[in-house]
């Protein structure tokens, strides 16, 4: 699963992207299909596939990505949010980069379906 995704190709600028965020490590858009009224996606800008490929050498980037994840959510005027990894099909990954949902704007239930 180390093939091209829509991902890549809004990281490389070949697709566009609503963008809220971005930095050396890590680029943030707003979810195509929002699933609430703030609904944003942070990526690195390493291709790793999802976190079960993630190694140790990732530490310090999937630390940044969960700090940038909180700048962004705040400067979205975010109080309280989601922040989703879904990992392999079952649990909902649709693409194989990893990404973190950054998910608010409304009540959120839980436990998830
Ligand atoms: P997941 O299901 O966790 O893999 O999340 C993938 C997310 O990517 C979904 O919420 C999609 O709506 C979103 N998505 C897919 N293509 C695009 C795109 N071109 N721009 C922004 N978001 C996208």
């Amino acid at each position: 699963m180390n093939e091209e995704t829509i991902f890549t190709k809004i990281l490389q600028g070949d697709i566009p992207c609503d963008e809220v965020y971005s930095d050396e490590f890590c680029i943030a858009f707003h979810d195509i299909q929002p699933q609430a009224p703030v609904h944003i996606l942070l990526i690195p800008r390493k291709a790793i596939v999802s976190l079960h490929e993630a190694e140790e050498q990732d530490q310090m980037l999937l630390g940044h990505l969960m700090l940038v994840a909180a700048k962004v959510a705040k400067k979205e005027g975010l109080e309280n949010w989601r922040t989703v990894i879904n990992t392999g099909s079952d649990a909902g990954q649709t693409v194989y980069h990893l990404h973190l949902h950054i998910i608010g704007g409304r009540s959120l239930s839980w436990p998830p379906g």
